[in-house]
């Protein structure tokens, strides 16, 4: 069958393609809807651009202006049991997959293991980038393997648990910024589920959470439940009130440092990571702040939670960068503690 040559929009409005909702133009768009068309790709004056960036489903990033590249956005589709032993079923989606969409698929077919990532927005090709994490579990724990495609190598390249080098909201493809490049596109991705499945339910707000609807000994589907009855609750809908979730990183201090603020302020939430190092909430820091509810300009952090930045309709991304800055700089003068955005600005 010959392929439809791939189309190339022009200037095309980026704001209904990014969850925060910003205005900026990309010169040029192409929708890749099948991993066929990545090869036939590289044939493309267009391909050229001197800037190429791969957009999932626009979660995690800030766009702070125009786009004068590139922009690759992933859209491929597709879900199946890939495989299965004794121990786990393995499952694999494609890129373009809705993540929260994938999550409820793979416990309705009785698969359980991903229902604490339940309701996260974005799509699967983007979530092993910043390896998300709720509730005690993260991606990467989950994780067999994934594929994507080396737009300069030319080739589709295979990425074990180990080679994805993932950490605290954090991979090797965020920390090399392949996506910011637009290198590699990943294509599909392959999860580890476990037959052997134990609840993750040491969160106290879970915990709770399911005390509350008199559930002991919760199954997957139970715990998914409580995890979107506690994130509707909390964090604005970006379908209504443009966010892209977390806006920082959790800071992660040395002991003296984090003695040194217990001292100051005896309710300090934190959590000991071993190694010495100690977590601390970065909403509760920002709310100290002063920052909860409090909005610069047409940008604010949300009043239920503070750790959430949102659009309060007409930002641009000076105005989010306006305020991200106004918060880290507040939070820093306070608490000594520098924030980490988790999106990554574009
Ligand atoms: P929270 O209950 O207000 O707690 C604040 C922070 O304390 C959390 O971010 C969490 O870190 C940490 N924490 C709480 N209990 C812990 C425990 N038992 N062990 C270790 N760390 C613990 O948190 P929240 O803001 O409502 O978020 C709840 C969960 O949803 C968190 O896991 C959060 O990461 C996740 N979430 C993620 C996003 C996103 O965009 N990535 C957005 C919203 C919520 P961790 O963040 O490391 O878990």
């Amino acid at each position: 069958m010959r392929m439809r040559a791939m189309v190339f929009e022009r200037n095309v409005e980026l704001r209904s393609l990014n969850t925060l909702a910003l205005p900026a133009i990309a010169a040029r768009l192409v929708t890749i809807v099948a991993a066929r068309q990545l090869p036939e790709l590289r044939r493309y004056a267009e391909f050229q651009a001197r800037r190429r960036l791969v957009l999932g489903g626009g979660s995690n990033v800030v766009l702070t202006g125009d786009f004068d590249g590139l922009v690759l956005r992933v859209a491929m589709a597709g879900r199946h049991l890939a495989g299965e032993d004794a121990d786990a079923w393995y499952v694999r989606s494609y890129a373009g997959e809705n993540w929260h969409e994938f999550v409820s698929w793979t416990l309705q077919q009785g698969w359980p293991g991903l229902e604490n990532l339940s309701l996260i927005p974005g799509t699967v090709g983007a979530a092993p980038v910043q390896n998300i994490g709720a509730y005690g579990l993260e991606l990467g724990e989950r994780l067999h393997s994934l594929e994507a495609y080396d737009l300069v190598g030319g080739e589709l390249v295979g990425f074990d648990r180990a080679s994805c080098r993932f950490g605290y909201r954090d991979s090797r493809f965020k920390q090399e910024g392949w996506h910011l490049q637009g290198r590699y596109v990943v294509v599909s991705v392959t999860f580890r589920l476990p037959k052997n499945w134990l609840p993750v339910i040491h969160y106290a707000e879970l915990g709770a959470e399911l005390e509350g609807l008199g559930i002991k000994s919760p199954n997957a589907r139970q715990i998914a439940d409580a995890v979107m009855a506690i994130r509707r609750r909390k964090l604005p809908d970006p379908a209504l009130i443009p966010n892209a979730g977390s806006f920082f990183q959790n800071p992660v201090v040395d002991l003296s440092t984090a003695n040194r603020l217990s001292a100051l302020h005896s309710d300090l939430p934190r959590h000991a990571q071993g190694d010495g190092l100690v977590k601390l909430a970065a909403g509760w820091l920002i709310e100290r702040a002063g920052w909860k509810g409090r909005d610069l300009g047409a940008a604010g952090m949300f009043e239920k939670q503070a750790l959430v930045l949102v659009n309060r309709g007409v930002a641009c991304g000076r105005d989010v960068l306006a305020l991200a800055q106004a918060v880290q700089a507040d939070v820093k003068k306070r608490f000594g503690v520098v924030l980490k955005p988790e999106p990554v600005f574009v």
